[in-house]
């Protein structure tokens, strides 16, 4: 079963429950036409749904970015939390996921009016990749680090709905044979996945790559890294060249669905997987009740 919440952000605030598995959306919406949207993944886990604020501001800003009008936050907390509320009532799974759609509507409707629906479906299993780990690949993104602050325009950092590109290179990953990618600048820096972040520990010292490079902010580093802090690790954002994560004590993906995966090999090369660390963090990231 499916859950679908319509919202409608920009008229009179409401939010309207629709049958899922009914069409909903136009064919001139310009979300469907164009890739022109932003959207957000949220963790439930039995019923909660984790890290609400964080991808509510990280959707807000990415809407932003994209001079969207501006989204109203609580209506779609609210959504979120009541399409995981009934799809958990209904089939008890223990991981649920909730993703929120924002498009720029139907294309010179007057006046605009965004589209926006919430829905929610199982999480697929996961417990594979984060007990024994991934496969990982890099593969330049082609552009440089500082992309975001040099063109804008190209939305680096914005959670938008043009996700093909990031499909086409989890299909370049499985080509080689790999589970997943690591993105790196022209210049050579390390960036994120097509939907995680980087995690890399160097001792004590847990880094991920900074923001400004035009990676996204993630919700799941960020509550790994509280939880790290808690246990005494100085956390950061860092800018991290490709070749020194050959002197990391391990790495790992993060994102919302699959949570801390570590990674088992890069490019080929073996690493050393901290299995105690691993299941600490996704315990405490399962753990949490907001
Ligand atoms: N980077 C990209 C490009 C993503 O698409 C995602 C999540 O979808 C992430 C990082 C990780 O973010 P989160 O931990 O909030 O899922």
């Amino acid at each position: 079963m499916t859950v679908c919440l319509r919202v409608y952000p920009d008229r009179d605030p409401q939010l309207v429950a629709v049958d899922a598995d009914i069409p909903q959306v136009s064919v001139l919406d310009l979300g469907v036409t164009r890739g022109d949207g932003v959207f957000e993944v949220l963790t439930v886990v039995d019923g909660r749904p984790q890290a609400v604020g964080p991808h509510l501001r990280r959707l807000a800003n990415s809407a932003a970015m994209m001079d969207l009008p501006p989204v109203d936050l609580e209506l779609i907390g609210q959504a979120a939390r009541r399409v995981a509320d009934a799809e958990y009532r209904a089939g008890q799974a223990h991981e649920l996921l909730v993703k929120v759609v924002v498009t720029r509507g139907i294309e010179d409707a007057a006046p605009p009016s965004c589209t926006c629906w919430v829905v929610a479906f199982p999480n697929p299993d996961h417990s594979r990749e984060r007990r024994e780990g991934i496969d990982v690949v890099t593969l330049d993104r082609g552009f440089p680090h500082d992309i975001a602050a040099r063109a804008p325009w190209l939305l680096a950092g914005a959670k938008t709905l043009s996700y093909a590109v990031n499909k086409a290179a989890l299909r370049e990953a499985a080509r080689r044979g790999a589970d997943d990618v690591l993105f790196t600048s022209s210049d050579g820096y390390v960036l994120e996945g097509p939907s995680s972040s980087l995690l890399a520990r160097f001792g004590t010292r847990m880094w991920t790559p900074a923001t400004a490079q035009g990676v996204l902010r993630g919700t799941t580093q960020g509550s790994a890294f509280e939880y790290l802090g808690r246990r005494g690790f100085a956390t950061g954002e860092a800018l991290l060249r490709a070749e020194a994560l050959e002197q990391a004590d391990a790495l790992w993906l993060a994102s919302s669905s699959r949570l801390i995966a570590p990674i088992r090999t890069l490019d080929g090369r073996a690493l050393s997987v901290d299995h105690g660390l691993t299941d600490a963090m996704n315990e405490a990231l399962l753990a949490r009740t907001e």
